[in-house]
């Protein structure tokens, strides 16, 4: 029988799908919410809420798979020896789409002016069509992929940047610094979908919110350190940047007296771009253990050195 430690917060979403997907990829397992002996565990089903935080106790596990897209808050975690994967969820792959496409076509249709109009005012100016209005996507994985396909397919313009070179059929791709400013030079609106990384941390600076064109959009459901929140403040207030969408934050919930609440040009949304999916997300748990089970790589792998 296969011993499971489901340690994160959520069983209640889980127990009506873990144990028949994990049934119908004929895996026999236990799965239980406390550990009292860690050494019977094979695997851990991990959120970085969890009270676990030491992993050197369990030293059966097999794996640490996070039920998070973002390990930044496990992945320097010394005493996590056992290969650790992260979330690669097809619901919370659509629910970001489906995030990022709303706010999108948000700005991209100038909806506000029409929804909040106090004074009636009669504005007849239309809006471009999608094809003119360049977007770009900073990290082009699992997430800024499907997103960047999904607005291919309404016709925007969309490029895309990522650390590795990519080839990917109508996308303009760029890589690595030298690549960046490519990357951004025109975009109407950038959507930030990087992992939180020593690498990406204030990817969107002074001078990369530079680069986009005058009056861009920022759309951040990526992580809040990708920004450099004093310099995108200051883009707002200078016009270089005209709106902010902003989901996720350095410090959340964000603290009542940030600056970001009271300014005019910033939405926030609480971090409910993407959750994971407990009916999608435990078929993929149960697809990684029987992977595990019979010597198959595992799925959705983080590589400690890259950090995501
Ligand atoms: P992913 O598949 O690992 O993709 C990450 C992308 O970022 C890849 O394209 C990667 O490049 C690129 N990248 C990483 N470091 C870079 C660097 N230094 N320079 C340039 N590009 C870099 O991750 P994902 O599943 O798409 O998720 C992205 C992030 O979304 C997560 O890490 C998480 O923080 C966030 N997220 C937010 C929510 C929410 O509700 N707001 C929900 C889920 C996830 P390569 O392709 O070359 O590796």
């Amino acid at each position: 029988m296969t011993q499971i430690f489901f340690s994160a917060p959520g069983w209640d979403e889980y127990e009506p799908f873990l144990p028949a997907a994990l049934e119908a990829a004929g895996i026999s397992a236990d799965i239980v919410t406390e550990a009292p002996a860690p050494a019977a565990i094979d695997y851990i089903l991990y959120a970085p809420t969890s009270p676990l935080q030491d992993f050197a106790p369990f030293t059966r596990a097999k794996a640490v798979m996070s039920l998070w897209a973002g390990v930044e808050r496990i992945v320097g975690n010394q005493s996590l020896t056992q290969p650790l994967t992260r979330m690669v969820d097809p619901g919370l792959t659509e629910s970001m789409v489906e995030y990022v496409t709303g706010h999108v076509l948000r700005h991209h249709l100038g909806m506000d002016r029409h929804i909040i109009n106090p004074g009636h005012i009669w504005d007849h100016a239309c809006p471009p069509i999608a094809r003119q209005r360049p977007v770009t996507f900073l990290g082009l994985g699992e997430l800024g992929l499907a997103c960047a396909r999904a607005l291919q397919a309404l016709n925007f313009p969309v490029k895309g940047w990522s650390r590795s070179p990519k080839s990917i059929p109508g996308l303009a791709t760029f890589h690595g610094e030298a690549g960046l400013q490519e990357a951004l030079r025109d975009a109407q609106i950038v959507i930030t979908l990087l992992p939180n990384t020593p690498d990406t941390q204030n990817i969107l600076n002074a001078d990369t919110l530079a680069m986009t064109a005058p009056g861009a959009v920022v759309i951040n459901p990526g992580r809040g350190p990708l920004i450099d929140d004093a310099a995108l403040i200051a883009a707002l207030d200078g016009g270089q940047i005209s709106h902010a969408t902003l989901d996720v934050f350095r410090i959340e919930p964000l603290p009542q007296d940030h600056p970001f609440w009271a300014h005019p040009k910033v939405t926030i949304t609480p971090h409910v771009a993407a959750d994971t999916r407990a009916v999608t997300a435990s078929q993929v748990i149960a697809e990684n253990i029987r992977r595990a089970e019979t010597g198959e790589p595992l799925l959705h792998l983080v590589d400690r050195t890259r950090g995501y």
